[in-house]
């Protein structure tokens, strides 16, 4: 009897000592971002996840060409033509792996799109809610190849490039995230930037749950997936930056060719082992649609594409 009661009481104890989630948001590039931590203190989960907040809004303060804080990218974008500047490592680092998936996507994602995208304002502070002339539009849209490495620096060749990470950058900030996490000794957590997730590890005896939305219908999910070890998950969407005029959605992600909205598809979600890789490849799936599997043979990611119908016409998730 009384051996019984002991063993009640050790798993009262245990089970109420067992860490809770421990979780913060923080506003960073334009998104709350939200940070779950289980399976650790508390003290040591809040120091984590505030660096790892901090961390995050250096990435934004390193990549961002909105606001007034200067960086080198903004330096670059106003360098003269022609004339070598060199970045810093770590954003010559994310220009390559950016140049790279431009290469593999035939040019469906593309960095140098900054002028084009400045004309279309999504970005700014004031949302626009009317398209640019066509003369306009096709006075931004930037040559195929318009930057380049040497040893002197990084050179652009037009006064068209015009280099915007907004497409990357958010997923790089994720990964910088989930990294100092890790540096904490943090094995279990999932970061949630508006839909945008990297989740490390379990949430406590289970895998972590995640949703992706539907592209028109909010509050409701369309896929659901229990995933657990480290691996991120990525939406473009053309419902959360957008407006209609006669009739049409005009949205934030751009063809880079025809220098418009591209209409192909509502939603592409990316699964790959970076929030990087995902969050450029969801964006560049967006503007391939049917032609995605094509482009990504070979390449190791999965996807979820629903279609201008709303009908989910690629799906390996
Ligand atoms: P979100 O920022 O909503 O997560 P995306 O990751 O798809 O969406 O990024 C869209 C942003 O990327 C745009 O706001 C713009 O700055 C930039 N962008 C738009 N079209 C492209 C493109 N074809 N290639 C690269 N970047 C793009
Ligand atoms: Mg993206």
């Amino acid at each position: 009897m009384l051996r019984s009661c002991l063993l009640i009481l050790s798993l009262i104890i245990t089970s109420c000592s067992a860490p809770a989630d421990i979780r913060d948001s923080r506003f960073i590039m334009g998104t709350l971002v939200e940070f779950t931590v289980t399976g650790m203190d508390e003290a040591t989960a809040t120091t984590a996840i505030s660096e790892a907040a901090n961390e995050m809004q250096r990435i934004e303060d390193l990549f961002t060409i909105y606001g007034d804080h200067d960086n080198s990218i903004k330096q670059f974008n106003r360098s003269e033509i022609g004339v070598p500047l060199l970045l810093p490592d770590e954003v010559s680092k994310l220009l390559n792996s950016s140049l790279e998936i431009k290469k593999k996507s035939n040019g469906a994602y593309d960095p140098a799109l900054g002028k084009l995208n400045m004309l279309w304002g999504f970005s700014q502070p004031d949302s626009p809610s009317l398209p640019p002339g066509k003369q306009e539009i096709e006075a931004a849209i930037p040559p195929l190849h318009c930057i380049e490495k040497t040893e002197a620096g990084w050179i652009r060749s037009d006064e068209r490039c015009v280099l915007d990470f907004g497409a990357i950058a958010k997923g790089y900030a994720i990964d910088r995230g989930i990294e100092t996490l890790k540096q904490h000794g943090i094995h279990n957590a999932i970061i949630n930037a508006g839909g945008d997730i990297r989740l490390i590890g379990r949430h406590g005896d289970r895998p972590w749950r995640i949703g992706i939305r539907h592209p028109r219908n909010k509050g409701e999910v369309i896929k659901s997936l229990e995933l657990e070890g480290d691996v991120a998950v990525v939406t473009s969407g053309d419902y959360e930056r957008f407006y209609i005029y006669g009739g049409a959605r005009y949205h934030h992600i751009l063809n880079p060719e025809s220098g418009m909205p591209a209409t192909e598809v509502q939603s592409s979600t990316v699964m790959a082992e970076s929030a990087m890789l995902a969050d450029a490849w969801s964006t560049a799936l967006f503007i391939l649609g049917n032609q995605s599997p094509a482009v990504i043979d070979g390449i190791n990611i999965k996807s979820l594409i629903i279609d201008y119908k709303g009908e989910i016409i690629i799906n390996t998730l």
